[in-house]
């Protein structure tokens, strides 16, 4: 299979002479910058603030390029993944022509951007153990079907995808399959960032939201073919990551360590949490997690939501939505933050 992502493009897009910025058109280093209308004088702030930030982001991708073992050229930096998800359907998605294949449950944002976007949405729901529904993604997808938009493991689930249905996509569709792993850090399985070279529809996409604790700088990031990523970066605003962001993730992708350990202590207290809810009367059911929250089924979601609010504790309700009914989605916390909740719980069955 020739797979080229020219051919799925939309025309406009194939065509489009990028923005060249002062910093696209001159590289290298001077001693006096007089190309880009800032502010020579500084500002209020610091000094460093007052220049452009790099486009391309490099010093950020060599370094995530040595942890995450994907070459710099084949990652994308988004103003968080929900940028990563917008530039992908405006480069290859015609409105009010083209669609796009999601399997809710899942993460919103998919259809949200489509949405705005006007391109249209095909739902085709997950089987009751959450896992894809091969046979109807078989049936749904048309000529029109530009992209399938996976999450694994999955929001609001918690589940990963089998492998081997994710397979059977990666062997016989090609369109882009974009596989959402925001949850990655928490799972058991392995990232599909190693299948890049395999599979040159794939898009794999990461952010730093999750066990990375950086949800407030906005950076998410996509892995794919260095094909794919060239047209991600021709479509961005030219400053999608500013450089405040840019100077804290640098920092922050040093301590790799210390993210480790949080991540191990975050699963750990999952585990145990999942293990503490399963005894309280009143929920039913805990289903399995790879993420760092819990799909927790209880008798009467909406009031367990509202009785957890009047004693300070916010979790998300998802009882009105298809095959999660009567759930709540409980992010795992500190442990005192996850007794707490357990405390209540009882206390509200009593
Ligand atoms: C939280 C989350 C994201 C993260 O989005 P950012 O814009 O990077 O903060 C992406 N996908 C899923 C499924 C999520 O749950």
């Amino acid at each position: 299979m020739n797979f080229d992502i020219n051919n799925l493009l939309r025309d406009n897009i194939r065509n489009l002479v990028p923005y060249s910025s002062a910093r696209d058109e001159f590289k290298g280093e001077a001693s006096v910058y007089l190309d880009a209308n800032e502010n020579s004088l500084g500002s209020p702030l610091t000094k460093w603030y007052h220049r452009y930030p790099d486009p391309l982001q490099w010093a950020i991708k060599e370094k995530l390029s040595a942890i995450k073992a994907v070459k710099p050229e084949q990652i994308f930096l988004g103003n968080g993944s929900d940028e990563c998800i917008d530039v992908l359907i405006r480069a290859v998605c015609e409105p009010g022509i083209d669609n796009i294949l999601i399997c809710p449950p899942t993460y919103g944002m998919y259809s949200v951007s489509a949405n705005i976007n006007n391109v249209k949405i095909k739902s085709v729901p997950l089987t009751p153990d959450f896992q894809l529904d091969i046979p109807a993604i078989d049936a749904a997808i048309d000529d029109h079907t530009k992209m399938i938009f996976l999450c694994s493991p999955n929001n609001p689930t918690g589940n990963s995808l089998n492998r081997a249905d994710v397979e059977v996509l990666l062997n016989n569709y090609f369109g882009l399959i974009v596989i959402d792993e925001a949850y990655i850090n928490f799972s058991r399985q392995p990232s599909y960032a190693r299948d890049l070279v395999e599979f040159p529809q794939l898009v794999v996409m990461q952010t730093l939201s999750k066990a990375w604790g950086l949800a407030a700088l906005r950076v998410g990031m996509a892995f794919a073919s260095k094909a794919i990523i060239d047209v991600m970066n021709k479509v961005k605003p030219p400053y999608n990551i500013n450089q405040a962001s840019q100077d804290l993730v640098l920092k922050a992708l040093e301590e790799v360590g210390q993210v480790n350990d949080m991540i191990r202590i975050l699963v750990e207290e999952r585990d145990k949490l999942a293990a503490e809810l399963t005894t309280v009367p009143g929920v039913e059911k805990v289903y399995p997690s790879d993420a760092n929250f819990l799909l927790v089924k209880v008798k009467d979601g909406r009031a367990v939501y509202d009785y957890l609010l009047t004693q300070g504790i916010v979790v998300r309700d998802r009882s009105n939505v298809t095959l999660c009914e009567g759930c709540l989605r409980v992010t795992v916390g500190t442990p005192a933050e996850n007794q707490t909740l357990v405390a209540a719980l009882k206390n509200y069955s009593k």
